[in-house]
C-alpha cells in the first residue's frame, strides 16, 4: 500500500520550524499539487525555487530527513504542473505519492478551517501543537480524519464484490464511513446491512489505510455472512454486489489500495485466509473428494510399467478424458481439480477442466508410485514386480518408493483436502497406484484386496466425508 515506505519513515509529529533552502515544497494551486512526474517518482519545488509566496509557508512532516513544507501559489512556475492528487496516484508509487496525500490531506485541512465556526474570527496556527486558534474567541480546532470501514464479507468460501454507482468504476468491497457514537464494528454490520441486507458475524481487524480522498482512515476488517447469504443490494449506493469465487475476483489496476490488497489475500490464499486473520467456521456441507485415473497411455497399451515415468495419452486416452468429463458436468458440483505433475494426468486434467470450467492445481503428492528400476520393464519380463507391491515396507528396487512413503504423501494430501476445501467436492486426477492408496483412506483393505484393486483408464470413484 502506499504507506508502505520502509525503510522510509513519514515522521507526522508537528514542529515549529523554517524551511530552509532544499526543504521539499507542497505548493498547492487551485487544489492540485505541483509536481513533476519522472519514472513513476514525483517531484516537488525546493524552498528556494520560490519567488514569493502568498502566506509563510507551515511545516508538514518529514520523510527521514527532508522536510515537507504546505503552501500554495497561484499559478505553476519552474516546470512544475499542477496534478489532483487521483493523477499522481494513477501515476505514481514510493514515499513521495505518500508524502503528497498526506500534504492533501492536511491542505484540505488547513483549507477548511480559515474562519472560526464559533465567531467567525480568523483562525491562526498554534504555537506548541498542531492545530489552528481564533485569535478572537480562542476556539482552538485540531486536524480532522474521517473513519471508515473495508468489509471483506466471506461466505462458503466466496467474497462479497461490489461496484459503487458513482465514483469509483472497479471492483471494491463494502465500504462506509463511521457514525458519531458508533463502534467500528457496528460499523460493519451497519454498512453491510445498509448496501447488502446480509447479517455478518466474526468481525475480525485485518488492516488500516491512513490516506484517501476524503481526509478518511480506512479500517479493514473480514468477516462471515451470518445465516441466509442471499444479497439484497442497495441500488442508489451500488452498481453491483455478487459472491465471487478466488479466481473470478479480478484485482483493481492499481496495487496501491487496502481495498485491492484484501481482495488479493482472499484470490491468492484461495479463500483460505491465515487462521491469524480470521479464523471462519467450518462449512456445514459435505465434502467430497472424487478420485480418477488419467486417460489410456502409450505404456498402457505396451503394458510397460510406468509410475514416475512420463508418457503421452493415446487418442483412445483423450476420448476417455472427454466422456468423463461429461459425466462431471453433468453432476455440476465439482469446484476444483488437483492433478499429478506427470503428463498424462495433466493433459487428463486439462481436459475435464475446460469442460467444468475449474481451475486445474497440481499437488506433487498426487505423482505415481516410484517403482524404482521396475519402471519401463514390460510387466511380462518382470515377474517379481507383484510380489514387490505387497512389501508395503519395503522400497522398489533400485531407489523407489515403500508403499508406505506412498501412503504417507497420500494421505497427507487427503488430509489437506479436507482441512483446506471443506464444503466442496475436489476431483484429484491421478493413477492407479494412488487411487489404490486412496481407497485405503476411506475403505478397509484387506492385503488381498489391496493387491487385487484395480481401476480403469479415467474411471471414476467418489468419497463423502
Ligand atoms: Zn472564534
Amino acid at each position: 500500500m502506499i504507506q508502505d515506505i520502509s525503510p522510509s519513515r513519514l515522521n507526522n509529529s508537528w514542529q515549529k520550524t523554517a524551511p530552509q533552502p532544499d526543504s521539499i515544497m507542497m505548493c498547492f494551486c487551485g487544489g492540485e499539487l505541483l509536481a513533476a512526474v519522472s519514472d513513476g517518482v514525483p517531484q516537488f519545488p525546493r524552498y528556494r525555487d520560490l519567488t514569493e509566496t502568498e502566506k509563510p509557508p507551515v511545516y508538514l512532516f518529514s520523510v527521514d530527513d527532508e522536510a515537507f513544507f504546505l503552501t500554495e501559489t497561484a499559478e505553476a512556475f519552474g516546470g512544475y504542473q499542477p496534478f489532483s492528487i487521483r493523477a499522481l496516484r494513477d501515476q505514481c508509487s514510493g514515499k513521495y505519492l505518500y508524502a503528497a496525500f498526506t500534504a492533501f490531506h492536511l491542505h484540505q485541512w488547513y483549507a477548511d478551517n480559515r474562519f472560526c465556526g464559533i465567531c467567525r474570527g480568523e483562525m491562526q496556527h498554534d504555537d506548541r501543537e498542531r492545530a489552528l486558534v481564533c485569535k478572537a474567541c480562542g476556539h482552538k480546532v485540531y486536524p480532522r480524519i474521517n473513519p471508515a470501514v473495508i468489509v471483506g464479507v466471506i461466505s462458503r468460501g466466496r467474497i462479497l464484490i461490489t461496484q459503487y454507482r458513482r465514483g469509483y468504476a472497479h471492483n471494491a468491497l463494502v465500504a462506509g464511513f463511521t457514525e458519531i457514537g458508533e463502534t467500528l464494528e457496528e460499523c460493519v454490520r451497519r454498512e453491510v446491512m445498509e448496501e447488502t441486507g446480509l447479517r455478518v458475524k466474526n468481525i475480525r481487524y485485518y488492516k488500516s489505510q491512513p490516506w484517501g480522498m476524503a481526509q478518511d482512515i480506512l479500517t479493514g476488517f473480514f468477516c462471515e455472512a451470518d445465516g441466509s447469504d442471499a444479497i439484497k443490494m442497495d441500488d442508489s449506493e451500488l452498481r453491483s454486489a455478487c459472491w465471487c469465487k478466488p479466481d473470478e475476483i479480478t484485482l483493481q489496476p492499481q496495487q496501491h489500495s487496502l481495498t485491492n490488497e484484501m481482495m488479493q489475500l482472499f484470490r491468492d490464499t484461495n479463500g483460505h485466509l491465515p487462521e491469524d486473520i480470521i479464523r471462519t467456521e467450518p462449512d456445514a456441507r459435505q465434502t467430497c473428494i472424487c478420485f480418477t485415473r488419467h486417460g489410456e497411455t502409450t505404456m498402457n497399451v505396451e503394458d510397460h510399467i510406468s509410475g514416475v515415468t512420463d508418457c503421452e495419452l493415446t487418442e483412445n486416452g483423450i476420448a476417455q478424458a472427454k466422456q468423463l468429463a461429461e459425466v462431471c458436468a453433468a453432476h455440476r458440483e465439482i469446484g476444483l481439480i488437483l492433478c499429478s505433475p506427470l503428463k498424462r494426468a495433466r493433459k487428463t486434467a486439462e481436459i475435464i477442466a475446460e469442460t467444468l470450467h475449474v481451475p486445474v492445481r497440481t499437488d506433487e503428492r498426487l505423482r505415481e508410485w516410484d517403482y524404482g528400476s521396475y519402471e519401463n520393464q514390460p510387466r511380462s519380463e518382470t515377474p517379481d514386480f507383484q510380489a514387490a507391491k505387497r512389501e508395503f515396507g519395503v522400497r522398489m528396487k533400485d531407489g523407489g518408493e515403500s508403499l508406505l512413503q506412498l501412503a504417507h504423501r497420500v494421505y497427507s494430501c487427503i488430509d489437506d483436502i479436507r482441512r483446506q476445501y471443506a464444503g466442496m467436492t475436489v476431483l484429484c486426477v491421478c493413477h492407479g497406484g494412488v487411487c489404490r492408496i486412496a481407497e485405503t483412506y476411506f475403505r478397509d483393505m484387506s492385503t488381498d484386496a489391496f493387491s487385487q484393486f484395480f481401476m480403469g483408464n479415467c474411471e471414476l470413484r467418489k468419497y463423502s466425508i
